[in-house]
């Protein structure tokens, strides 16, 4: 299984690749599950924890409500006991187990919601979750026994949220993706001029590797000219 190490020696495994990335934070005693993939590859999740030898979670934290970061939200809640932490703003979505479908940022995206938009809407239900916390700002992960912080990135949707390790790794959810070759720009955003605002936030972290939820890490470099190129972009708009 892919994992990495931060400077404190947490351990950061991926437990869920496929449709989507789930990661399993651990010191050796506390475990942090970010995201639980969908229903269709719970299975998968199941399998990744039990050859860790995880039998508790301290928090089940999610970046995001959509349908393949929250599906299993609600299994892992019940199994595990688990609490689950999502940010305000979303958590209203996660109790009706339905995202509201974002916007497209690219022109087949664009396309693609605006002919299909309401039966992608119907594709993204998912099992209900009833949040144990909720919060609006950055939020300490200390007393879960881990240097590291959540730290709202909205764009992608209104309570987008990374996750940032030891000050080293950051688990970016959907404000960053890793599937296209020269871009890190998701292709679907409910604000996209905000969400490329957050990449500055994301990088003014300090961090030095950026994991999305979708694809492969990012470099720091990888962020930069993709922010450079894009807050040009936005800066010439609206001077037009
Ligand atoms: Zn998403
Ligand atoms: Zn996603």
């Amino acid at each position: 299984m892919k994992h990495w190490t931060t400077s404190s020696g947490y351990t950061i495994f991926r437990v869920l690749r496929f449709r989507s990335n789930a990661f399993l934070v651990t010191n050796g005693r506390n475990n942090l599950l970010v995201d639980s993939g969908t229903k269709r590859y719970r299975r998968q999740l199941l399998w990744s924890l039990a050859k860790l030898g995880v039998s508790h979670l301290d928090a089940l934290i999610l970046t995001h409500s959509h349908f393949d970061h929250a599906g299993n939200a609600h299994y892992i809640q019940n199994r595990f006991h688990t609490p689950v932490l999502i940010h305000s703003d979303e958590a209203g979505y996660l109790q009706n187990g339905q995202t509201p479908v974002p916007g497209g940022t690219m022109l087949l995206t664009r396309f693609l919601i605006r002919n299909f938009g309401n039966k992608v809407g119907s594709l993204m239900k998912f099992e209900p979750c009833e949040a144990n916390q909720t919060f609006k700002t950055r939020l300490d992960l200390s007393k879960f026994g881990f240097k590291g912080y959540i730290l709202p990135t909205p764009g992608h949707s209104q309570g987008s949220v990374s996750i940032v390790i030891d000050d080293d790794i950051v688990l970016a959810g959907d404000a960053l993706f890793g599937v296209f070759p020269a871009s890190v720009m998701p292709p679907y955003a409910q604000d996209k001029g905000l969400m490329i605002q957050s990449w500055k936030i994301l990088l003014d972290t300090g961090a030095g590797s950026f994991f999305p939820a979708h694809g492969k890490p990012l470099t720091i470099k990888a962020i930069e000219s993709c922010y450079n190129k894009n807050i040009r972009n936005i800066t010439l708009n609206s001077q037009s």
